[in-house]
C-alpha cells in the first residue's frame, strides 16, 4: 500500500464491506451531532482522505491511553481509522527502537512540517528536566520542539489534557498540560482515564473529514463527545430523580439498580460520552457495572474528594427520598450549566480538597 494512497483502498485491502464502512459513518455522524444525512459527505470525504502524518509522544503516563485504543475491537473501521494514519513515531507501537526511532520522528517532521498531527499522553513535568526524558530529551523540549510543526495537536487522556494523576496534589514533578506548554497551535483535549477509543478515532475521523478539528467546550473538549454528561444519559436517571439511592454495594437497592450517587457516582459533574457509546463494543460502561463514575474526563479528578463520597449533600433534612430526590434536582441543574471554566471553579470549590496531609491524619 503507498503511503498516500486514499482511505478506501485500504479498506478495500482489509476486506471492509461497503455496508460496514456506511455504519461506520453513520456511527460517527451521530456521536459527532451531526444529522444522518452528513454520513454520506462523511462517507465520501472519508473515502479520499490521504493519510496524515501521526507523530505520537508519550510523557509521565501509565500507557493506558495507548491500551484503550489498541482495544479499539478491531477490526473494525474505526480500528483502521488508526491505520490509515501513518503512526510515524509511537513509542510503544513503533518497532523501531533507540536512534533509529528518534531518526524516524525527525524525517517524519521534516517531510511533514506544518501537515502533522501530533497526538500527546501524559502530562509533562516542568519541576525538573530530568524528570522524564526521552532520548536524553526534556518532554517540555520535545514538546515544543514537535509543537512547532504540528497542524494541531490531540492531547489524549486526562493527564494531557489536565495533567491527570502526576498533577494530583501535591503534584511532585510540577506536572502540567499540553495546552500550558502549547500556546500557538490549536490543542484539543479528548480527557478521560482512560479515554473512550471511539472518542479518540471519532476525532481523527472529523479531521480526515473536514481538514479541522471539532468544536470545542470551555475545557478544550470536542463538544460531539463531552456535550452532555454522564448524568445526562445514564439509564439509571429515573431511579435519582426518584430519590432511590443505593446506600450499600450489596444493599437491596443496589441489587434493584438504583441510582449510586450516595456511593459516590460523580457522574452529575462528569462529561464523556460513556452513557451513550459505552466500553468494550458498545457492551457496557462502569455504572451499568455497578460502580459510580470517578469523574475521570474532568480537571482535577483525584483531588475532588474521596471517589465514594456524594458529589454534595442537600442542604435540608436528608432523611426522606424526598429531600435527596429534591436535592438531586438541583444538583442535575447545576451539572446542566457547567459549560465554562468560571462554573467549573465553582464547582471545584464546592468540593473538598484531599492533601497529602489529610491522608497522614487518617493513617
Ligand atoms: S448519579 Fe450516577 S448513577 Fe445516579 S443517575 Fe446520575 S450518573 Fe447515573
Ligand atoms: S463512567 Fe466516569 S469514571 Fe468511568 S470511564 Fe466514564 S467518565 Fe470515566
Amino acid at each position: 500500500m503507498k503511503k498516500d494512497a486514499p482511505l478506501i483502498e485500504l479498506l478495500r485491502e482489509y476486506g471492509v464491506s461497503r455496508r460496514g464502512f456506511l455504519k461506520f459513518c453513520s456511527i460517527t455522524a451521530s456521536l459527532m451531532a451531526l444529522p444522518p444525512t452528513m454520513a454520506p459527505a462523511i462517507a465520501r470525504a472519508l473515502e479520499q482522505a490521504r493519510r496524515p502524518s501521526v507523530i505520537w509522544l508519550s510523557f509521565q503516563e501509565c500507557t493506558g491511553c495507548t491500551e484503550s485504543l489498541t482495544r479499539s475491537h478491531s477490526p473494525t473501521v474505526e480500528g483502521l481509522i488508526l491505520d490509515v494514519v501513518s503512526l510515524d513515531y509511537h513509542h510503544t507501537l513503533q518497532a523501531a527502537s533507540g536512534t533509529a526511532a528518534e531518526e524516524a520522528r525527525e524525517i517524519a517532521m521534516k517531510e511533514n512540517w506544518g501537515k502533522y498531527l501530533l497526538v500527546v499522553d501524559g502530562s509533562i513535568p516542568l519541576g525538573n528536566p530530568g524528570f522524564s526524558t526521552i532520548a536524553g530529551i526534556p518532554n517540555v523540549e520535545m514538546l515544543k520542539e514537535v509543537a512547532e510543526g504540528a497542524a494541531a495537536i490531540i492531547a489524549v487522556g486526562t493527564c494531557a489534557a489536565y495533567g491527570g494523576l502526576p498533577h494530583a496534589a501535591p503534584n511532585p514533578t510540577g506536572a502540567v498540560p499540553v495546552a500550558e506548554i502549547v500556546k500557538e497551535k490549536p490543542v484539543v483535549n479528548v480527557p478521560g482515564c482512560p479515554p473512550i477509543p471511539v472518542v479518540i478515532t471519532g476525532v481523527l475521523a472529523h479531521f480526515l473529514t473536514f481538514g479541522r478539528l471539532p468544536e470545542l467546550d470551555g475545557l478544550g473538549r470536542p463538544l460531539a463527545f463531552y456535550g452532555n454528561s454522564i448524568h445526562d444519559r445514564c439509564y439509571r436517571r429515573p431511579f435519582y430523580e426518584r430519590g432511590q439511592f443505593a446506600e450499600t454495594f450489596d444493599d437491596e437497592g443496589a441489587r434493584k439498580g438504583w441510582c449510586l450517587f450516595r456511593l459516590g457516582c460523580k457522574g452529575p459533574i462528569t462529561r464523556n460520552a460513556c452513557a451513550t457509546t459505552k466500553w468494550n463494543n458498545g457492551t457496557s460502561f462502569p455504572i451499568e457495572s455497578g460502580h459510580g463514575c470517578l469523574g475521570c474526563s474532568e480537571p482535577d479528578f483525584w483531588d475532588m474528594g474521596g471517589f465514594y463520597n456524594a458529589v454534595s449533600e442537600p442542604a435540608m433534612e436528608s432523611g426522606t427520598a424526598v429531600a435527596w430526590g429534591l436535592a438531586g434536582g438541583a444538583l442535575a441543574g447545576a451539572a446542566a450549566g457547567l459549560l465554562n471554566r468560571r462554573e467549573r471553579k465553582a464547582a471545584r470549590a464546592s468540593h473538598q480538597r484531599v492533601t497529602v496531609d489529610d491522608l497522614k491524619r487518617e493513617e
